[in-house]
């Protein structure tokens, strides 16, 4: 008997027709006695097309009915999956995140699981059903509907598979494993037999939208492995685990990402004093916008006046102006720069550590393409430049032509 946690993706579950592949796909892998938990993404575009709907009547929405919109788009295929389960002849019964007992902290848009009561699952798959979970969603403790952030149903697959102390969890999508890079972007991308957690959680950090950051955050935390494969196919897939067991730990580099959801934001003139970067990234850090890239830079000819550059997602980057603007007076600065016109390509690999050839070999490729680099920063197991958007995948063939020669 094995307790198997599935996740399909939205394009796994776009039509009818496609819901009722996967009813019959996980009937025909389950073994009498296994224990099946399928979690499922809102069907094919659902999401996108909610956030049109809001946009339709608000530049602004609040964040809370935000959420309460975008969390209808999986109440629909878990209902239409468990269904399919039942026309097939296996019984089946649907949860919304609350009623499978996924509680979350208050920051709407892109709340974090902070707990999982898993009882109610427990008594459905005892009496021998089909739990079939809505991803992407949870309840705070005031009982408010929250959403984990874009392709947070992956996190709620790997945070139920840990509190139901799961023997698996396959997170199946549209192609089949984790590549070297993006394959639609790279077609000679090369598809890995395993990675380290350590190693995706920093390629999804730095754009591989392939997986959730957080699932493989809580999949390193509770030594969870992840299986990742395609629904249409019977390829092997990719592992996502702990530590390697075949000789893939003699790549230097692991793979190569780009993240256009980036926002850069120069923040120029500030006079130089004690606290100066405190009091503008804890006001940051207070409103939950998250800092990443950040370069503090002196004037050489003026010493007391220092320009700050840092980035930021896409998603705050309202949130964020009016935070500086309102800073602006208070703390004196001459200017501030928004662009939204740039992309961070990045490349991760464990290998990386103590061989400086890396960064050079990044900054060539790059050269090479004639790509300029606006900002750098780096950390133990990655590189990442800051450049021109519509650059963004030119840079990531160079720099991957460069690490994987064909
Ligand atoms: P799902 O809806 O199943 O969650 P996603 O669209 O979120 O699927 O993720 C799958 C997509 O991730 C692929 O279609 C691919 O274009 C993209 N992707 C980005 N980086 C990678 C990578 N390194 N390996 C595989 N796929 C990647
Ligand atoms: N439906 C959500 C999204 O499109 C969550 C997910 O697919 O994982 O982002
Ligand atoms: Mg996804």
């Amino acid at each position: 008997m094995a307790l198997i946690v599935k996740k399909f993706g939205g394009s796994s579950v776009a039509t009818p027709e496609k819901i009722m592949a996967v009813a019959r796909r996980v009937l025909q892998e389950k073994k009498p006695d296994d224990k099946i938990v399928v979690v499922v993404s809102a069907m094919g575009d659902t999401t996108d097309d909610l956030i049109s709907l809001a946009k339709a009547v608000t530049d602004q929405p609040v964040a809370r009915e935000m959420d309460m919109l975008l969390a209808t788009g999986e109440q629909v295929s878990i209902a239409l999956l468990a269904m399919a389960f039942t026309k097939l002849g296996h019984a089946a019964v649907s949860m919304t995140g609350f009623q499978a007992g996924i509680t979350t902290n208050e920051v709407f848009n892109k709340a974090r699981i902070t707990g999982i009561d898993p009882a109610k699952v427990i008594t459905e798959l005892n009496a021998g059903k089909i739990v079939v979970i809505a991803g992407f969603q949870g309840l705070t403790k005031a009982g408010d509907i929250t959403t984990l952030g874009r392709g947070g149903s992956d996190t709620t697959a790997v945070a139920v598979a840990a509190g139901l102390k799961a023997d698996h969890c396959e997170i199946y999508t549209d192609v089949d494993g984790i590549y070297s890079t993006d394959p639609r972007i790279v077609p000679t991308a090369r598809r890995m037999k395993e990675i380290t957690h350590n190693e995706m959680l920093e390629m999804a950090r730095l754009g591989a939208g392939v997986m959730h950051p957080r699932s493989v955050e809580l999949g390193k935390h509770y030594g969870m492995p992840i299986h990742v494969r395609s629904t249409f196919t019977n390829e092997s897939g990719t592992f996502i685990r702990e530590e390697y067991t075949m000789e893939e730990k003699e790549f230097v580099i692991r793979g190569v990402t780009h993240d256009t959801n980036v926002a850069k934001i120069a923040v120029l003139g500030v006079p130089d004093r004690p606290g100066i970067a405190y009091k503008i990234f804890s006001t940051l850090a207070d409103a939950n916008v998250d800092v990443d890239m950040i370069v503090q830079s002196v004037r050489v000819m003026d010493k007391h006046i220092i320009d700050m550059v840092f980035t930021i997602a896409q998603g705050d980057v309202s949130q964020a102006r009016l935070i500086l603007e309102k800073l602006a007076e208070e703390m004196e600065f001459s200017g501030l720069l928004i662009d939204e016109n740039v992309a961070k390509v990045s490349v991760v690999g464990a290998g990386m550590l103590g061989n400086p050839g890396i960064a050079a070999a990044t900054f060539g490729a790059l050269a090479d393409a004639g790509i300029n680099i606006a900002v750098i920063s780096t950390s133990e197991i990655s590189i990442s430049c800051l450049i021109e958007e519509d650059k963004a995948k030119q840079a990531v063939n160079a720099i991957h032509a460069r690490f994987f020669p064909a």
